[in-house]
């Protein structure tokens, strides 16, 4: 990617064969870097405009020491469950939350007010009106934004959530009713819009074209309703390149691009919302697993490894191939001969028993043998979070975080 992020990769090569000298059983790691986590995190809150906040949404990596890495830099955490309020709660007792979702059940819009969320994200009508009958019952009135399904076509992310048919939101046809709604209700307070479209959007100047877009919206409404909007949340969807590690979003022309579009169209009393989760975590995190086995089968080579698609799913789930170095381990404890394959397309597979447990095909690599490590990249956000670990119950990855003094290491 860059530089300092190549630094990084090697210091964590190094690392890993460290900790392989230390250890019998094949190694098989998510490893975080804390230190890379805060500096990139610093460096996007530095450079958003300063009518931006960035929320870390939680279900891309709730792992506990993340959010408390995170919760000194971030202005928030967007939460989709009570189960994430609880995660965030039990770092940060104050820090602001805001709580989204299509399927809010009761207990969860009671504990939302019990934790004190800032901001609920309604996603339906009768999710208005239950928000305020609960409100109603404990005599409170709850912030909100209506959360909107805008009409498409709106972008080439590789995920829609919006501007196509989906269970998210209120579609923009229904706005108008469901201001009108909202204004009716006393125990519910009409704060903006809530506009999170898409997910893995790697186009930084077609970001900042939908959000362009959302605060149009969003004035339109405001001027016809004669509505005040405080909060404009534009969602998260910042993607990640993981096909081509080299060239990533282009965050500088997207604050300026912001920069300009805020200029242009700023309401001075409106706070824009980010809540990324993606873009937020995923280059911290490393998944390292071992080669057990190098074999061939029909004509194709396999490097079948400790680990797989159970403790990450994310190249299954998309289909893809997921970006690896192989960390070169020369130790050998058998004695017979060491499988190996040099300048030859692999796919590498898991320890799982279904041919879908693959995170990698067809991949030229100049040397793999038993005994090394690959090391996927990219691996921190939707990586251990959303895989079904217990499925065929093999012992789950070691979890480790580095932190700024262990990767001091030459
Ligand atoms: C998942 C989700 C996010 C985060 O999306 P990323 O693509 O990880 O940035 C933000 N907002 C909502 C409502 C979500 O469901």
């Amino acid at each position: 990617m860059n530089a300092t992020w190549n630094i990084t990769a090697n210091r964590i090569e190094n690392l890993i064969q460290s900790l392989k000298t230390e250890r019998k059983k094949p190694f098989c790691a998510y490893i975080y870097d804390l230190k890379q986590l805060r500096e990139h995190v610093s460096l996007l809150t530095a450079t958003l405009p300063s009518q931006c906040r960035l929320f870390y949404a939680v279900k891309a990596n709730s792992d506990a020491t993340i959010l408390k890495a995170l919760a000194p830099i971030v202005h928030g955490f967007e939460v989709a469950s009570l189960g994430e309020i609880e995660k965030v709660r039990t770092v940060d007792t104050r820090i602001p939350v805001i709580f989204g979702g299509p399927a809010k059940t009761d207990d969860e819009i009671q504990g939302a007010i019990h934790h004190g969320v800032s901001l609920l994200h309604a996603e339906s009508f009768h999710e208005l009106r239950r928000i305020e009958y609960i409100a109603g019952q404990l005599d409170v009135v709850v912030p909100i934004l209506l959360r909107v399904n805008l009409g498409g076509p709106l972008s080439t992310a590789t995920l829609q959530m919006a501007g196509v048919p989906t269970q998210f939101g209120i579609e923009e046809a229904q706005v108008p009713e469901a201001i009108a709604l909202a204004r009716s209700l006393q125990h519910v307070d009409l704060q903006g819009f809530h506009f999170h479209a898409m997910s893995n959007n790697l186009d930084a100047e077609g970001h900042a074209r939908f959000i362009t877009h959302c605060v149009d919206k969003a004035q339109t409404w405001a001027g016809e309703f004669d509505l005040r909007i405080s909060y404009l949340n534009v969602g998260g969807g910042i993607g990640v390149n993981y096909h081509d590690l080299e060239r990533q979003f282009d965050w500088p022309v997207f604050t300026s691009q912001l920069d300009q579009l805020i200029k242009d169209h700023g309401q001075p009393n409106a706070t824009m919302l980010f809540e990324c989760g993606r873009y937020v975590t995923a280059a911290c995190g490393h998944y390292a697993a071992e080669v057990l086995d190098i074999k061939q089968n029909h004509g194709k080579h396999f490097a079948v490894v400790r680990g797989g698609t159970h403790h990450f799913r994310l190249p299954a789930a998309w289909k893809h191939s997921h970006p690896f170095t192989v960390v070169p381990i020369d130790e050998w404890r058998y004695p017979f001969a060491r499988p190996e394959l040099s300048d030859s397309a692999v796919t590498v597979a898991g320890e799982l028993c279904t041919p879908n447990d693959v995170l990698a095909r067809d991949v030229v690599v100049p040397r793999i043998r038993s005994g090394d490590i690959i090391l996927f990249r990219y691996t921190g956000a939707y990586g251990w979070a959303i895989s079904h670990h217990d499925f065929l119950s093999h012992p789950h990855p070691e979890q480790i975080f580095l932190d700024r003094d262990d990767l001091a290491i030459d």
